[in-house]
């Protein structure tokens, strides 16, 4: 822990922590000493952390990364993360993200931008960004000032900075985890999961967050497996997917080239690589950025000035409103906010709405056909390596398109894990996508580790 904390203190500049819990991540250490020492230790006895600041943690400042939340300090720990303080973990700080979640690149954060510590061979000078929305999680856990992290995972939030940074992480079968004491997303859709150094140290700290919560209803009443035991290395004889629609013309070289190094690996190990077709794929992404800000522009309604956080005064109670939600949100939340509200008002919400959760079945049926073949999907998790800063951040649509490998998956519910599979001709990771059945996260670990 002294370690972890001279290492984030010295790494700042990443700008990867909103808040810095030292203190409090001490008493954590002495306390889990001495558990320790009475033969009491959990599975992540001792273990320090980060936590995505998204997850309420009690008596800590959470901010979703707006300033709507600034000095929020809620009186309660959301389930996740009091589950990891059970397992003994050691919690060193709140971790910076995209505001409420929004995002592909962390630059949405009202606490500013975090940066990628992976560097360019080719063009050292620039800065990239961690991806998004975990974006702080991943730098953290990619400049070992974190041994793990937690993120959550809408649209692709744990999987695409994941990729960016070289390290892992799993969006775990939507209900896998209890999404009571997260900020609210799009709640259809919001998933909690581990980001880590590897396969192994995901597969634990998943074990320790999992499983039902009867404070959140649509978490799944089922046992959570012993998912480290599900790495036996051995793989033989397991069909791996690999759908068509993932190579749409345009996909990059050095994309390409990581997914057939991953298929290689995989036949190499006795599994069969079989190709398989997800037709509705090209529908993913305007389904997600209908659904998605349709659920945020009403979870995102509670933010009033009254609730929590910022209160801008005004003349009026509606003057309060309107000055707060102004001065609260940033542009992303906003545009949300606007696009969420349209496709689900009177004369819209059947053409935009209604058609998008039809659309979101067949996506769905998709896979539940395809996982009549095969056993598990590998797919590129994100169409580049990290950007830069100054890149791709003028349209947002661009920045939307990010998404496009992890998006199906979310729609779905399934679960999807990025895994780092090499390094570019400039020296930066890529991750690969392994998606598995609902509630099959033991052969998704499987083939990955
Ligand atoms: N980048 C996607 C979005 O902006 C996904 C975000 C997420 O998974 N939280 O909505």
């Amino acid at each position: 822990t002294e370690a972890h904390i001279r290492a984030m203190e010295a790494k700042r500049d990443l700008n990867a922590y909103i808040t810095e819990t030292a203190d409090l991540a001490r008493e954590q250490a002495k306390a889990s000493d001495l558990r320790r020492q009475a033969g009491k230790a959990g599975a992540l006895e001792g273990i320090p952390l980060g936590i995505k600041d998204l997850f309420c943690t009690k008596g800590v400042q959470t901010t979703a990364a707006s300033r709507i939340l600034q000095g929020f300090k809620p009186p309660y720990e959301s389930t996740v993360s009091g589950k990891l303080l059970d397992a003994g973990a050691v919690t060193l700080g709140k971790l910076n993200l995209d505001e409420f979640a929004m995002g592909s690149s962390n630059m949405t954060s009202a606490y500013g931008k975090v940066t990628n510590p992976w560097k360019s061979t080719t063009e050292p000078a620039k800065q990239l960004v961690p991806g998004g929305s975990s974006g702080g999680s991943a730098a953290a856990v990619a400049a070992r000032i974190a041994m793990g992290a937690t993120g959550t995972d809408t649209g692709g939030s744990i999987r695409q900075p994941a990729a960016f940074c070289g390290i892992t992480g799993i969006k775990p079968t939507y209900g896998r985890c209890s999404r009571w004491g997260i900020v609210a997303f799009a709640s259809s859709l919001d998933q909690a999961g581990p980001m880590a150094r590897d396969v192994r140290d995901c597969a634990i700290m998943l074990g320790a967050m999992a499983g039902h919560d009867p404070k959140d209803s649509t978490s799944a009443p089922m046992p959570v497996p012993n998912f480290e035991a599900a790495l036996t290395g051995d793989i033989r004889g397991l069909k791996v997917g690999i759908p068509k629609e993932y190579r749409p013309d345009g996909l990059s070289d050095e994309i390409q080239a990581v997914w057939e190094q991953g298929i290689q690996w995989l036949k190499e190990a006795g599994a069969t690589p079989v190709e398989i077709s997800l037709p509705h794929t090209k529908y993913a992404l305007p389904t997600y950025y209908i659904v998605a800000p349709a659920e945020a522009s009403s979870n995102l309604a509670r933010y009033d000035g009254l609730r929590f956080g910022l209160r801008v005064e005004g003349k009026t109670l509606d003057d309060m409103y309107k000055k707060t939600r102004a001065a609260g949100f940033g542009a992303e939340v906003r545009r949300r906010i606007m696009i969420g509200t349209y496709v689900l008002s009177a004369g819209y919400y059947d053409a935009y709405y209604s058609k998008a959760q039809k659309v979101r079945r067949l996506i769905a049926e998709d896979f539940t056909k395809a996982f009549q073949q095969v056993d598990v999907i590998l797919t590129p998790t994100a169409p580049s390596a990290a950007f830069g800063m100054d890149e791709n951040t003028d349209d947002p649509v661009t920045m939307w398109l990010n998404d496009v490998f992890t998006i199906p998956t979310s729609l779905a519910g399934l679960p999807g894990l990025s895994l780092p599979a090499g390094l570019n001709a400039s020296g930066l990771p890529l991750g690969l996508q392994l998606i598995g059945r609902p509630f099959d996260e033991e052969t998704v670990f499987k083939v990955a580790g």
